[in-house]
């Protein structure tokens, strides 16, 4: 209590609840009243609390088994709407060496770039990654959403995914384009439905060709909702106001339904759902998996909500322990997403909430939790299961 006395503390809190229960505007007499109580509090993004907790804290250097991510960014392609027919030009988002350095130093044997675009990009991200170590890198293809208004779009995309493949592609990846962006001129027009009959060929060919689907549909459910005071990611939203789907988008529950009706009609088709499909309904995606021997699932940047429910999130990982895949959703640089940057402290993060029973300590390497204020429980997983999910299970889909 330094700046504060104790008694402001509880004025504060104490007329803040009067305030909200009572669902009144800053004005009136309960609006005055919230007024005064708040004067002189901290602004929330000062407040940077510190744990006073005395726990164990755990630092694991290499994880227990050598681990594949199925889930970076190391290169980027141009965007959908960029009409970059032939697939434009790669950017790689680090050197290959300086990625190789944190990968030995953290036990990754294999990181899956899923980001390698098409055409010409495809070609540089594997003469970039794959080629010079084979062992280390393996490089996913994206659909070439800017040829959707072609007539014969639905059999070209199928035929390029058997020439990705051909050029040593090893999965296809779909980004949220799917359901929420891609419209019937690309940009314009009418929403373009993630089960669209249009990508069925391309979803057979995936099965064909031995290529997993990595996809990612729909976002946190409070993406979904008003960027308010009740909203629990409020200062992710504020931060990156674009991420926000709420008002004229599918609702959450839509766009995974549209994709529950794609994995059903293409059983010979492995999926692997980005982000756990709904990270914060494990009973839900629970259901799904039951349903659908061809889904599997990774936890990319979802340990922050994997981690605050350690003991449903626990089950989860027993009940399904052979469809769960290690995924990081790492960006090198990517500085703007801080539970996503690439490097030595986001893997300990990640195995330290596998390996351990920790209590409550921060999901990502910031100042200040990034996708909500909260912190995480390890979940303490035995070494049966971390194999397979560091390693056995995504080397089975990839066919390693
Ligand atoms: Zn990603």
């Amino acid at each position: 209590m330094s700046r504060w006395s104790r008694r402001q503390w509880m004025t504060a809190v104490g007329a803040g609840a009067v305030a909200a229960s009572t669902e009144v505007d800053v004005s009136g007499q309960f609006g005055e009243q919230r007024a005064e109580a708040t004067k002189g509090l901290l602004p929330l993004v000062e407040y940077e609390p510190k744990s006073m907790l005395t726990v164990p804290e755990s630092k694991i250097e290499k994880s227990r088994f050598p681990v594949i991510d199925i889930h970076t960014h190391l290169s980027w392609s141009p965007g959908f709407s960029d009409q970059a027919p032939g697939g434009g030009k790669m950017s790689p988002t680090a050197t290959v060496d300086e990625i190789l350095q944190v990968m030995d130093r953290r036990n990754l044997k294999m990181l899956v770039n899923l980001t390698g675009g098409s055409g010409t990009c495809l070609d540089q991200a594997l003469d970039y990654f794959h080629k010079p170590h084979s062992d280390r890198f393996l490089v996913f293809t994206e659909p070439s959403w800017w040829n959707i208004k072609q007539s014969n779009y639905p059999q070209w995309q199928a035929d390029e995914l058997g020439k990705a493949r051909q050029k040593g592609a090893r999965g296809l990846k779909v980004l949220k384009t799917l359901g929420l962006y891609l419209r019937e001129n690309v940009t314009t027009g009418d929403l373009i439905k993630v089960d669209d009959k249009r990508f069925d060929p391309m979803w057979e060919a995936a099965g064909a060709n031995k290529m997993p689907v990595l996809i990612h549909v729909s976002d946190p459910e409070a993406f979904f909702l008003p960027i308010d005071r009740f909203n629990e990611r409020y200062e992710e939203l504020h931060a990156h106001p674009d991420w926000s789907f709420h008002g004229n988008f599918p609702s959450n529950k839509e766009v995974h339904e549209a994709r529950n009706r794609v994995v059903e009609r293409h059983p010979k088709t492995q999926f692997i759902l980005a982000h756990v499909g709904d990270s914060e309904n494990l009973g839900w995606v629970s259901e799904w998996l039951d349903k659908y021997p061809n889904m599997n699932v990774e936890f990319g940047a979802r340990i922050g909500e994997l981690g605050r429910q350690p003991r449903t999130s626990h089950k989860f990982f027993e009940k399904y322990q052979d469809r769960i895949l290690f995924g990081t959703d790492a960006v090198p640089h990517g500085d703007e997403y801080p539970q996503q940057v690439y490097g030595d402290a986001l893997y300990q993060i990640y195995y330290r909430f596998l390996e351990t029973e920790d209590e409550y300590f921060d999901y990502s390497p910031a100042r200040v939790p990034p996708q909500g204020r909260w912190r995480i429980y390890g979940v303490g997983l035995p070494e049966t299961i971390l194999r397979k999910i560091y390693h056995d299970n995504a080397a089975r889909l990839l066919g390693l």
